[in-house]
């Protein structure tokens, strides 16, 4: 139609952690990727919390994954962020950041910081997609201490991070 406007393409943030990246997260980015026209996942570089895997690593293995595995409905970008995630996601001009859910164990912590967020920045919004029924016990946490103890993670993560997760504690109990 002349003169009819394109919308603009939606852009979907995906931040956490990502220590490492695992099947649930992956499942996030897949079920996100139908709902945006791009998506960006954005990985936290939080020291505080200790993790496991450089950010660099952690975005490496991600990008890794993506050509390995690929997504399809929406662009998929990754990149690091060190700020606060609202400053972040007006950066990067997101319209809404995505988080999963897990049933018993996110509700509260992801309540609270969607609210705050809210009130830090009322212009963006936080969408909750529940986590498949096949990953409710999976978290980066539990993939590195079953790694650690010589346990089977290869239905908890993608082939290539549980390669690089091995490698990484070989590397750090020598
Ligand atoms: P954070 O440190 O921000 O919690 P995580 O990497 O642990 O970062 O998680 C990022 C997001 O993915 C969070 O919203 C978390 O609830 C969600 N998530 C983590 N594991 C799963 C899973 N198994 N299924 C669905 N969502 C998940």
């Amino acid at each position: 139609m002349p003169g009819a406007r394109m919308p603009k393409p939606r852009t979907g943030l995906y931040p956490g952690t990502f220590d490492p990246i695992t099947a649930g997260h992956y499942d996030i980015v897949r079920r996100a990727a139908r709902m945006v026209d791009h998506l960006i996942i954005g990985v936290a570089s939080n020291a505080g919390k200790g993790p496991l895997f450089q950010v660099e690593e952690r975005v490496a293995l991600i990008q890794d994954c993506l050509s390995a595995y690929p997504i399809e409905g929406a662009t998929v970008e990754v990149r690091p962020f060190g700020t606060l995630l609202v400053d972040f996601a007006r950066d990067v001009e997101a319209d809404v950041i995505v988080r999963g859910l897990r049933a018993v164990s996110d509700f509260e912590y992801e309540f609270e910081m969607a609210m705050m967020n809210k009130r830090l920045n009322d212009q963006i919004e936080t969408a909750f997609l529940m986590a498949s029924e096949a990953y409710q016990f999976t978290s980066s946490r539990f993939v590195k201490e079953i790694g650690r103890l010589g346990g089977d993670i290869s239905s908890l993560v993608p082939p290539l991070v549980r390669e690089r997760l091995l490698g990484k504690i070989q590397t750090l109990t020598k």
